[in-house]
């Protein structure tokens, strides 16, 4: 890599192309690389005028917004650390956050939100909305972040426990970012369209870093919807698009699935996308989604290649700068070392010993096999693995049987205690057609079709699983059921 930090691979870019467009806001509005780096700067001058200065944390709570993008390129350009907060908790998750974070600034677009975050903090805090309202100050120096400098405290998803605050450098962010721009041959000719959030590593590391270290345009959308996308897709010539595996399910069921079909990329990735829906897709669309696989600790490791075969059910072969292994060889679980790679989880010293290994490989608790050409495929997460009669039962497998019947639209796949076994299988299932209740049916379908202890003892209907934002199934709900 050329450049050590973010900004400043972002800046090279810049005074490559001032007129470029950067951005376009949901509702049009469209600002340049000039625009940007000008912009950036006056917020950065009233975050200093706030008492604002390198090393700071400050928190960024906003549905993904122009004001947004401003606030965050300014933070990094004055090496502040940059904590994105999920705009769907509620006070008691925030109040966690805060007192574990400490900020020294929060940029709301919710005043509701501004005042719990307010109360919350125990050291003084300035919280103002994102166009950062402030009187402005001398401009700070900017742009002096190395690969060090840490960047972004980003939160996990919660899938398996409470949220970890990961810590990643500048450095990190971009190792990351232009590996995907190598990868995915992303050009400054690139439009991406964008309705992931932005508290999220995959909307933020991959969508907003990438199209910035590219040089390239985002469209950025306040929510997804398959009408939203296609329509700013069309009307501002959409060259990419990221989703998770649930916008790819809108999709399915959606007439404008044919928005897909111009583009020339549609990547998959925060959790697993099933081979039927990736084949779903290509037929009605004519559109080969690539699936890729990456956390909040990396952002992005493995991707199925932009040239050469894509192949549906696993997430490819490892970037280029990441080394690669499995725990057992050519299974169990997946460890990654390289330069995209974090460097701890803020005030959890025990959960960092227990993931980064001395010699630095990061443990990821996902569970992992590889084909024999190196490609990938992602069996399931270590603490989601049942035991059953002392048998690893990996619910992904099932689930994907599940959704194969007719009448099944999901299934989610969970251990529940039992005395004789251990764990038995259930299975959560969303019909396809409200009514349906067959159990015995499914019960038996299964059976047919897999070894024993695989088998679902019992299937229990409902209208949808329980998802977070990002689509991913939080089992912990159905297990407590
Ligand atoms: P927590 O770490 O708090 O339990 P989380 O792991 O869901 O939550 P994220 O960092 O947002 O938090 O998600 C990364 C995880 O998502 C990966 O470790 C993996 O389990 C899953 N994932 C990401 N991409 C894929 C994919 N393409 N296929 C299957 N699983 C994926
Ligand atoms: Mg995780």
């Amino acid at each position: 890599l050329a450049e050590e930090s973010l900004p400043r691979a972002w800046l090279k870019r810049w005074s490559e192309q001032p007129r470029h467009i950067v951005a376009i806001s949901a509702d049009g509005i469209e600002m340049t690389a000039e625009e940007l780096e000008e912009k950036s700067a006056q917020i950065a001058a009233r975050l200093a005028g706030a008492g604002l200065s390198a090393g700071d944390r400050i928190i960024i709570s906003s549905e993904p917004s122009m004001d947004l993008l401003v606030a965050y390129v300014a933070a990094h350009r004055m090496s502040l650390t940059v904590v994105p907060l999920n705009t769907s908790y509620g006070p008691s998750e925030i109040r966690k956050i805060i007192q574990n974070v400490a900020p020294r600034a929060a940029l709301v677009d919710d005043s509701a939100r501004g005042r719990t975050i307010s109360e919350a903090a125990t050291e003084p805090i300035v919280v103002v909305g994102c166009d950062v309202d402030l009187p402005s100050a001398a401009l700070p120096s900017l742009d002096l972040a190395d690969r060090h400098t840490p960047a972004l405290i980003c939160h996990t998803s919660g899938t398996t426990g409470t949220p970890k605050g990961a810590v990643l450098t500048s450095g990190n962010l971009l190792a990351s970012a232009e590996s995907v721009r190598v990868a995915w041959r992303w050009t400054p000719d690139d439009r991406l369209i964008l309705a992931l959030p932005l508290f999220h590593l995959h909307g933020l590391g991959m969508g907003l870093n990438g199209t910035l270290v590219a040089g390239a345009s985002v469209v950025i959308l306040k929510k997804f919807s398959p009408a939203a996308v296609a329509e700013s897709s069309k009307q501002h010539s959409g060259s990419m698009f990221f989703g998770v595996p649930t916008m790819y399910h809108r999709f399915a069921s959606s007439t404008e699935i044919d928005a897909l079909r111009p583009l020339r990329l549609c990547v998959s990735g925060s959790a697993p996308l099933s081979a039927e829906l990736h084949n779903q897709i290509l037929e009605s669309s004519g559109q080969m989604v690539l699936e890729r696989y990456g956390m909040t600790e990396t952002v992005i490791t493995v991707s199925n290649p932009y040239e050469g075969e894509r192949r549906p059910g696993t997430v490819g072969l490892p970037l280029p700068n990441v080394d690669l292994r499995l725990a057992n060889g050519d299974s169990g679980e997946i460890q990654l070392k390289g330069p995209s790679v974090f460097t701890g989880y803020l005030n959890n010293p025990g959960a960092t010993a227990a993931t980064l290994t001395p010699d630095g490989w990061f443990r990821t608790g996902d569970l992992g096999e590889m084909d024999p050409d190196g490609y990938l495929r992602i069996v399931g997460r270590s603490k989601e693995l049942i035991i059953s009669g002392g048998y690893n039962v990996y619910p992904r497998e099932i689930e994907e049987l599940l959704q194969e019947h007719p009448d099944v639209a999901e299934a989610a796949v969970v251990g529940c205690p039992s005395a004789e076994w251990g764990e038995t299988v259930v299975a959560f299932v969303v019909p396809t057609t409200a009514g349906f209740g067959n159990d015995a049916e499914l019960i038996e379908y299964a059976a047919a079709r897999l070894a024993p202890y695989k088998r679902p003892r019992r299937v229990v209907f409902v209208d949808a699983l329980p998802r977070n934002e990002l689509g991913k199934i939080v089992r912990s709900e159905l297990i407590s059921n």
